[in-house]
């Protein structure tokens, strides 16, 4: 989801208690509404022509998968006027977070619930006068702001398909997730008022459920991604900014195309028909909604825009919004899948050097987070979700998948991600699944590499030194771990420069325990000039020359 803001972050150490003890991965979490399953959403919205009041009804497929008599729905502040379960009104408890609706005893296990409802909308569909572009209503759900705006179980767990009606000006153009069905002109209206009806056919979580309703210029990518999507076809791209802003484009989309084709050929194809860019007024540097991305309007603006938060974005179509994490404390298996991808469109686009500065960066941001030393990444401790937007989530996540890629080679790593991406496509995940697939994927049992550093605060931080044993010809290298977070077991690759200009490479596995003292291979008949740690950065350690 979102691209890392420093607000965000800086809030959360308000929050940051000092813990350091390790969370166990536990019994599974309860799931969020029990016996409950929303299979899809038709939501009709009227937009105003001013001002922040709509007008909205919410038809919901609802599937009961356990004995429940009460239907809970998350729905602040607005108002509900009526609530119909298969087509019958029914008495309906409300309160400031909640819609009840008591379900009839003897029914089928799917019903339909239609809400009336309305009101002005504070939060999750943001509507904005602003001088430069007029009135602009975008939504921004994440994480758990579409109850602003629709009554849903919102909640990442539970995805539905979702189908969208629009009535708006018709000087605004409305975009929404899925495929544009049509749009026609409200008959008798003055000023003209246009609807729109879009629909998404795969499930995605509400926090991806979104409209953009602004006066926005069309520009056309074409298609792209020929013959890597599901449906035997390219995906169509567009970007839509302020009319104003026209010749910015296509700016840092012009490696849209490449994106999706690259990430395609990496871990399957593109999980959904096409896929929109949108200048939006999102509180977050770049919002992942499935098919329809919107980025913060300052960038654009600015024009200091880049492909890196494209691509960001772009990967999220794939971890996040088609496999979408079960529990938000695993948020990593999409904050960090979609930071590594952006690194990785950095090595395609940009070359190994570009790459590794980038990964250096990040490796940076992890060793001097005061969240990552306080908490594992998979926090399940953590109650304010916009703290989850941190180092953990998105650099020490990213970092995690290039030991696990650096570690287990390419092939292994990639067939792994494909067949996750497979099995999990349209549904949920945990970060167990993931393992469960690199395990069978590469025959390396990973429980130990999980637990290492997902379920741990902090990183290894390594006191290192070297001697030329003359007589024997060998290098010897004494690693001394703190264990400020415990102790690690990891790879590590050296390059010992030798007198005569040579530089040779080798690896050892380095145990977890407070010293090793490792003779290197092969031998050298003059001691080495030098010994260069590390020197690819494939491994999240603070290295420290005594
Ligand atoms: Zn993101």
């Amino acid at each position: 989801m979102p691209t890392v803001h420093t607000l965000r972050i800086a809030l959360f150490t308000l929050f940051a208690t000092g813990r350091l003890a390790a969370q166990q991965a536990g019994p599974s979490p309860r799931p969020y509404r029990p016996g409950v399953d929303v299979l899809d959403y038709d939501l009709s919205v009227d937009l105003p022509d001013s001002g922040n009041r709509i007008e909205g009804r919410a038809v919901l497929t609802v599937r009961r998968t356990a004995r429940t008599d009460t239907l809970v729905l998350d729905l602040l502040s607005l108002r509900v006027d009526s609530v119909l379960v298969d087509e019958r009104a029914t008495r309906f408890g409300r309160d400031s977070g909640t819609i009840r609706i008591p379900l009839p005893a003897a029914s089928s296990d799917t019903l339909t619930i239609a809400i009336r409802y309305g009101g002005p909308v504070t939060d999750g569909l943001i509507i904005r006068n602003d001088t430069a572009w007029g009135w602009t209503a975008f939504a921004d759900n994440w994480p758990n702001r579409g109850r602003h705006w629709i009554p849903s179980v919102d909640h990442p767990s539970d995805k539905a398909t979702v189908s969208w009606t629009v009535r708006a000006p018709s000087r605004l153009k409305v975009i929404a997730n899925g495929a544009r069905l049509g749009e026609a002109r409200v008959r008798g209206s003055n000023p003209p008022r246009t609807v729109t009806r879009w629909r998404m056919k795969e499930p995605i979580p509400v926090y991806l459920m979104v409209i953009a309703a602004a006066p926005l210029y069309e520009y056309d990518l074409g298609e792209t991604a020929c013959g890597l999507t599901l449906v035997g076809r390219c995906v169509h791209q567009w970007v839509y900014v302020e009319p104003r802003l026209t010749d910015f484009l296509p700016g840092p989309f012009r490696s849209a195309a490449g994106i999706v084709s690259y990430f395609g050929s990496l871990v399957g194809p593109f999980p959904y028909e096409q896929l929109a860019h949108l200048e939006s007024s999102t509180r977050f540097g770049g919002m992942e909604n499935a098919t329809a991305i919107f980025y913060a309007d300052q960038p654009f603006r600015k024009r200091t825009m880049t492909a890196g938060v494209v691509a960001h974005e772009t990967a999220h179509q794939w971890f996040g919004d088609a496999v979408t994490e079960t529990e938000w404390s695993h948020l990593w298996l999409s904050e960090g899948f979609a930071t590594y991808f952006a690194a990785l469109w950095t090595r395609k686009s940009a070359g190994d050097s570009a790459f590794r500065r980038e990964m250096e960066e990040i490796r940076r941001a992890v060793l001097s987070s005061r969240v990552v030393a306080e908490r594992p990444v998979i926090d399940t401790a953590e109650q304010n979700l916009m703290a989850l937007l941190n180092e953990n989530s998105y650099q020490k996540g990213g970092f995690v998948l290039h030991m696990l890629r650096t570690t287990l080679g390419d092939s292994a790593f990639f067939r792994g991600l494909r067949h996750y991406y497979d099995r999990y496509r349209n549904e949920n995940a945990l970060s167990d699944d993931l393992r469960r697939e690199l395990e069978a994927s590469s025959g390396a049992p990973l429980g130990w590499f999980f637990d290492q550093w997902l379920r741990r605060p902090g990183f290894p931080q390594l006191t290192t030194s070297w001697i030329y044993d003359a007589a024997a010809k060998r290098v010897i290298l004494s690693i001394t771990q703190d264990g400020r977070f415990g102790s690690y077991r990891f790879p590590l690759t050296i390059d010992i420069k030798t007198a005569a200009g040579r530089r040779v490479r080798t690896r050892v596995d380095v145990a977890a325990q407070t010293n090793t003292r490792v003779t290197l291979d092969p031998p050298f008949d003059t001691a080495p000039v030098e010994l260069v740690l590390d020197p690819d950065v494939e491994l999240l350690a603070r290295i420290v020359r005594p």
